[in-house]
């Protein structure tokens, strides 16, 4: 819980603290639900204003936003890294990435969501048939500390591109992040409040999940994905659900093992093990195993955190180094060895690379997500097993498989709303490709085109052309229709096996 002011009994104000020094680097309002449900008022005439723009207009305005960004990226990188601890090096790679999904939110909107022809059938086919993607009105975004602009930008940039206007709560760890974009928004979109941020800790978030708002969109973890499915069951509120993941990455005999190794570091160590992608585990084919340990091994350990220079910062969350010890501690108890790292690894927020092996299957270590440093690194006789294990997990979000001969073969078998084969984590920086996760790492899509169409309900609209020469919905429609409809059933659909 961050530091609070109160007044009349109710905190009005929270701090956000540098989680590397522990010094405070901004103040911002709890907005209550009061604050919120006036933020959603203020969003629906916005929202159709926004609207009527059109797609040509809100595109050449989003990329105003996009240059607004990119003009201000060192500042936002910075921004990023005092609030959530990320070097300023990954922050501005994190904007680079969300600068791409904007780019192809404005450019596709109306290809995907636009109003086209299709076909009707041999029964209705008196009628012309058009469907088109219409906007929710207002979409409530809740996010993430661990990517504060890639994350929402994710649901905020498509949400727009669609059409409606966005209330965005960011996470009480990045709230100044939040406001930045929507500042850099309203620079190009003063007219009206399309995209609004609201701050405060979870009841800001909740009070934006029982608003008026048409559809919700949570990025964070699933045990709060829970709780806000529940409060927006109240209303019935479409949601899109952005959660954790325990993400595996496999290696197979024939694969390249220093991609392989190089892979496993950066996807597990990068963001401090901070990513909701991150490889957790890693599962090798016990040809290679000890190669490829070796090779691992020595990779993770030219990786520190806790000084300037250091590639990977500090824990955000206090309370996440908790976790973290538990897990580690947990699986060394029960028979896994250390191969780097460990608990003295642990120092206030600054938690150093660990790489644990043999750690049974049922340890928390493989079955919760760490959001750590850390890699548990399995041997396996085949890929067969690796599929099972991998399988086993309640989580399905990501997946990596390293191999030269199998990589597709191994993938298809995978249950993860995705997989990058040869490489880590491609499939959610590329414009085109559906991001999101099945189980307990939720449901719904952010990017590409389904990502649009989460923001967007799907309106059918018919216009009869002329008579139908058997009137079916009325009732004059008589014996012969009925004999004829008859027939034609036994002819259309009567063969079918
Ligand atoms: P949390 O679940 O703690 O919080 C997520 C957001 O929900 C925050 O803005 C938080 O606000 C808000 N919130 C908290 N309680 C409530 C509530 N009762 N009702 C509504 N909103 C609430 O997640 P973290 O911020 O710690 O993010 C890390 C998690 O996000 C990890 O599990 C990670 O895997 C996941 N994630 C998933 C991604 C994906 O694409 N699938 C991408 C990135 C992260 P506050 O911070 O003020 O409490």
């Amino acid at each position: 819980m961050p530091a609070t002011t109160t007044i009349n009994g109710s905190a009005t104000t929270f701090e956000v603290r540098d989680p590397a020094t522990g010094e405070v680097v901004g103040v911002y309002p709890i907005h209550t639900r009061a604050d919120v449900d006036a933020a959603v008022a203020a969003a629906r005439p916005a929202g159709t204003w926004w609207a009527a723009l059109g797609f040509a207009e809100r595109a050449r305005r989003l990329d105003g936003w996009r240059g607004e960004i990119a003009r201000g990226r060192a500042e936002l990188a910075e921004l990023i890294h005092r609030e959530m601890g990320k070097p300023v090096s990954d922050a501005k790679l994190e904007i680079a990435m969300a600068l791409e999904h904007l780019r192809w939110a404005a450019r596709n909107a109306e290809k995907v969501l636009g109003r086209r022809s299709v076909r009707p059938s041999l029964l209705t086919a008196n009628h012309a048939a058009a469907v088109e993607y219409l906007p929710y009105g207002v979409v409530g975004v809740i996010g993430p500390w661990n990517y504060p602009v890639f994350t929402p930008l994710g649901s905020v940039s498509f949400a727009l591109a669609a059409g409606n206007a966005v209330v965005f709560k960011p996470s009480e760890y990045t709230p100044g992040v939040g406001r930045w974009l929507a500042e850099a928004f309203a620079r190009v979109t003063p007219e009206l409040p399309v995209f609004q941020v609201v701050t405060g800790l979870g009841d800001t978030g909740n009070a934006l999940c029982r608003s008026a708002v048409g559809k919700i969109s949570f990025t964070g973890s699933t045990a709060t994905g829970k709780r806000v499915m529940a409060a927006c069951a109240e209303n019935l509120t479409p949601l899109l659900m952005e959660c954790g993941g325990k993400d595996a990455l496999i290696v197979d005999a024939d694969a390249d093992l220093a991609a392989a190794a190089d892979a496993a570091v950066w996807g597990g160590l990068s963001n401090a093990g901070q990513t909701c992608l991150a490889v957790e585990r890693v599962y090798v084919h016990t040809a290679v195993y000890d190669r490829f340990v070796a090779e691992l091994v020595a990779r993770a350990r030219a990786i520190d955190a806790g000084t300037p220079e250091s590639k990977i910062g500090p824990i955000t969350m206090p309370k996440q180094v908790a976790v973290i010890r538990r897990h580690i501690e947990d699986a060394v108890e029960r028979g896994a060895r250390t191969l780097l790292g460990g608990i003295d690894g642990i120092r206030g927020q600054f938690v150093q690379p660990t790489i644990l092996a043999e750690v049974p299957e049922d340890a928390a270590a493989i079955t919760e997500e760490t959001f750590g440093p850390t890699l548990t690194v399995t041997r396996v006789r085949d890929m067969d097993e690796a599929v099972e294990l991998v399988n086993a997990g309640a989580y399905g979000l990501g997946s990596t498989v390293f191999a030269r001969r199998d990589g597709a073969r191994i993938a298809e078998r995978l249950r993860a709303g995705g997989t990058s084969i040869n490489a880590f984590v491609a499939h959610a920086t590329i414009p085109t490709l559906p991001l999101g996760g099945v189980g307990g790492s939720g449901f719904g899509r952010v990017h590409g085109p389904d990502g649009l169409k989460e923001f967007a309900y799907a309106k059918s609209t018919t216009t009869q052309r002329f008579p139908s020469p058997l009137p079916l919905t009325t009732f004059r429609r008589g014996e012969r229709t009925d004999a004829v409809v008859d027939a034609l059933v036994a002819v259309l659909h009567g063969r079918a096996r």
